[in-house]
């Protein structure tokens, strides 16, 4: 990377750097024109308005959408597969789903507007990674049904970059496109940026002689650990964005160069709000709580206050990179990955934050739950790093004990752990699942 390509320009300054009276302005206008559309299209939320005694007359203000009913991935499901659709079938122009675990997926449909409108917000978000109209952009996301493939190819196209669109897995194949082709963006899972990393090293591939220079990455979180390891190990810078399907697909959010534990929403798509997950009530200015979004272009599927089950923060100081926009803090925290472990609230994040402050342990580890003689134990499967695991006894004992004793500080709760070799646990193409509940 050469620091003369940053900072890059804003993609459209009058948005991004808008007063927060004009923000507020435009989503008020935005959000009513929302709010008809849903009520009018889409019978699910004109009974929902109904049962609730609400009007689309009764959005005045910005502060009043939470008046309006939440939407999550259960009503997704119930409507199953078209029932919250506003255009006519026929208005539509492409499909995506994003799978669950169990029953069936969600559904969502743009027609053509949205696409455009989809196309923009990936455009300003890769910008603010640093991306320039002549990068050369190498998607190693699946296509197919998942947003992400899709979301920023024509988003990265859009904005000029040669795209090339190689898909996931076959990691020799995609080392082989970077070297050949002069890839200098990498769109993947932050694991999978990893592997191959890890599978160039063991191939002898120079990184840092390689052209590559911008990592985009989503599809799961990137903790801090991880991001600073792939930096150092591959010479790219590591960006991370956020989105979901339900509202629209990756573009949400994304990091600009100035506020790396951040990402600047797209307040032009999107209202946030960070509320209690259990009372739906606004957390205390900056309090962490559950993003709720409701996107503000949609005319295929419009959303209200869609439920993310995604715990942050939201900050709208100002950013030294002169954007506006409010930066939501990068999701740590699940509502729904939270362990109850003998009583006690346990995030995997935790142990994240744990190990990042400790020197020798690597970014790969398991986290197993399972129950002995009626009580639950956390057991954490710990990769080392090579200068870490030796045969001293002694040595890797005392290592052990570090890393129990800090868990313990912070979880209060005692974790038993096991360190194994470096390369020892699977490496995943996709998202990586960092616990495993074997209670029944
Ligand atoms: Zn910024």
């Amino acid at each position: 990377m050469t620091s003369s390509t940053y900072p890059q320009p804003i993609f459209n300054p009058a948005v991004e750097c808008a007063s927060r009276e004009k923000i507020t302005e435009t989503q008020l206008g935005l959000l009513k024109e929302q709010v008809r559309l849903a009520y009018d299209k889409v019978p699910w939320y004109q009974a929902r308005f109904k049962q609730i005694g609400l009007e689309p007359g009764d959005i005045k203000t910005l502060a009043d959408v939470r008046l309006l009913p939440v939407t999550d991935k259960s009503v997704m499901r119930e409507t199953y597969p078209f029932g919250l659709f506003a255009a006519p079938l026929d208005q539509i122009v492409r499909l995506h789903s994003s799978s669950g675990t169990t029953g069936k997926p969600v559904v969502v449909g743009y027609t053509k507007a949205d696409i455009e409108e989809w196309r923009y917000c990936i455009m300003s978000m890769v910008q603010m990674a640093g991306v320039i109209p002549s990068d050369r952009a190498q998607m190693a996301f699946g296509y197919g049904m998942f947003t992400g493939g899709f979301g920023l190819h024509y988003g990265l196209e859009g904005l000029g970059c040669m795209m090339i669109p190689a898909g996931s897995g076959n990691t020799e194949r995609h080392l082989m496109m970077i070297e050949d082709y002069g890839t200098t963006v990498l769109i993947a899972t932050p694991s999978y940026a990893l592997h191959i990393c890890e599978v160039g090293e063991k191939l002898g591939y120079d990184w840092a002689s390689s052209t590559l220079r911008v990592g985009l990455f989503g599809g799961e979180p990137c903790p801090p650990k991880m991001k600073q390891e792939i930096e150092q190990r591959m010479h790219i810078i590591c960006t991370d964005n956020y989105g979901l399907t339900e509202v629209m697909g990756p573009g949400v959010s994304g990091e600009c160069l100035f506020s790396r534990d951040h990402q600047h929403i797209a307040e032009s798509h999107f209202i946030w709000e960070v509320v209690d997950p259990q009372t739906m009530e606004p957390v205390t200015e900056g309090g962490i709580g559950e993003l709720v979004l409701t996107p503000l272009k949609k005319q295929g599927v419009p959303i209200l206050r869609y439920r993310t089950r995604d715990l942050t923060r939201v900050t709208i100081d100002p950013c030294a990179c002169g954007r506006t926009t409010a930066r939501m803090e990068k999701i740590r925290h699940r509502s729904d990955d939270m362990l109850i472990i003998r009583g006690t609230n346990v995030f995997p994040s935790q142990f994240e934050d744990v190990l990042s402050h400790i020197e020798g342990a690597s970014a790969h580890y398991r986290i197993i739950v399972d129950n002995e003689g009626g009580m639950d134990r956390l057991t954490l499967m710990l990769e080392v790093e090579p200068a870490v695991f030796s045969d001293s006894f002694t040595q890797m004992d005392s290592f052990r004990a570090l890393v129990a004793e800090k868990l313990r500080s912070t979880l209060q709760l005692g974790v038993v752990v096991k360190l194994i070799e470096p390369h020892s646990l699977e490496r995943s193409m996709g998202k990586t699942r960092h616990v495993e509940d074997l209670r029944s």
